[in-house]
């Protein structure tokens, strides 16, 4: 079973894919936390690239390439092998971020960014993709370090990237659980755990 863990910076997926895994693995399943960009060797080169803030100069086609690069390692080296041998597998973003970023955010097209993706990835979906929305503006809130390339983005970006995931789960509501993160991070846990029990059977 593989679910994805979806949002903007500052959103609290770290701390939520943490709080799912142990709850899962309290049912008794292995799980397999991973993360993107950045889960493998190549990978962490990419993250290095991606992140710097010296890559501002970086073509947009070249970054979602770059995200597109790292995500085919991810799925091939990680998250593939994982399910293969039946682990769930959870991961600290995946497809739609690059929809969100690179499409929505760097004004791309969605459809085609999607299309890089599947191909990367051999057309691996989520099972399911929890979507953890915030503003922006709470989201900036809780950064504690410097900010990345990304993250230091105009508020414009991120309010596009935003939207961006919020039409993807509106386009597919079924394979969405979308989770008010503005809250406490215990309520949010709270919140997706109480739809995660109705809606897998683990
Ligand atoms: O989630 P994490 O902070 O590790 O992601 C690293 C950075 O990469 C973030 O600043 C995020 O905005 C950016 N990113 C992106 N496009 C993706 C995935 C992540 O711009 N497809
Ligand atoms: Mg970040």
């Amino acid at each position: 079973f593989f679910i994805a863990v979806e949002g903007g910076d500052g959103a609290g997926k770290t701390t939520q894919t943490e709080a799912l895994a142990e709850w899962i693995r309290g049912k008794g399943h292995e799980v397999v936390v991973t993360r993107e960009p950045g889960a493998t060797p190549i990978g962490q080169r990419l993250r290095t690239i991606l992140l710097d803030v010296s890559s501002s100069g970086l073509s947009h086609e070249a970054e979602a390439l770059l995200y597109a690069a790292d995500r085919a390692e991810h799925v091939a080296s990680v998250i593939r092998p994982a399910l293969e041998r039946g682990a769930v597998v959870i991961s600290d973003r995946y497809l739609d971020s690059s929809v969100a970023y690179q499409g929505a955010g760097r004004d791309l097209s969605a459809a085609e960014v999607a299309r890089i993706s599947r191909w990367a990835t051999g057309g691996l979906v989520p099972h399911l993709t929890v979507l953890l929305d915030v503003s922006p503006e709470t989201a900036r809130e809780r950064f504690t370090e410097a900010p990345d390339r990304l993250e230091s983005e105009p508020s414009e970006f991120h309010q596009r990237v935003r939207a961006g995931f919020l039409a993807l789960a509106a386009a597919d509501p079924a394979r969405y659980l979308v989770v008010d993160a503005g809250q406490d991070p215990e309520s949010v846990t709270t919140a997706a755990r109480h739809r995660l029990d109705q809606m897998l059977p683990l």
